[in-house]
């Protein structure tokens, strides 16, 4: 049975660094959106985040916005300011949505780390891929049901025995 604990645990995504990126293996990333690059009341991410991103670019590392918001307006304006392809309403944990984002990047499913800050929709797909699901503390503490989710969190959130 697959089970959804992440691959490893970061508190930010700035710290997902890319000599790490290049130890596990991975040659490209799927971004989640909200709580992760930025919190969903946000219209776009900090500079660091920018920062960041266009590091793991400009080394290589193939980019791919992978996103359940149903805004298409939303995840298309992060997508092009990153120059990523895109989907949104991704349906996270389905399948579908990250075998895309592979063929799209070209890329073996094991070359892919999912970097997200849920553990049900992020990580438990990325483990259904046989990806690498690096999970981020959420930058969406302020709404209302994020303690009730992260409750239920709790008991996957940590690191896959390797
Ligand atoms: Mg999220």
């Amino acid at each position: 049975m697959v089970l959804p604990y992440p691959y490893k645990i970061y508190d930010d995504v700035t710290q997902i660094i890319l000599p790490d990126l290049q130890s596990m293996g991975v040659k490209g990333v799927l971004l989640d959106i909200d709580g992760t690059l930025m919190r969903t009341k946000d219209k776009a991410p900090e500079d660091r985040v920018f920062e960041w991103i266009n590091t793991l670019k400009q080394n290589g590392i193939l980019v791919y916005v992978l996103s359940n918001n149903k805004h298409p307006e939303r995840v298309k304006a992060l997508a092009e300011s990153i120059g990523a392809e895109w989907t949104y309403l991704a349906h996270k944990p389905k399948k579908a949505g990250f075998y895309n984002a592979a063929k799209s990047l070209g890329l073996e499913h094991c070359e892919i780390a999912v970097v997200g800050d849920q553990i049900f929709t992020d990580m438990f797909g990325a483990a259904r891929c046989g990806m690498k699901g690096l999970i981020v503390n959420s930058l969406d503490t302020y709404l209302w049901y994020y303690y009730p989710r992260h409750l239920l969190e709790i008991i996957f959130w940590r690191e896959k025995r390797k």
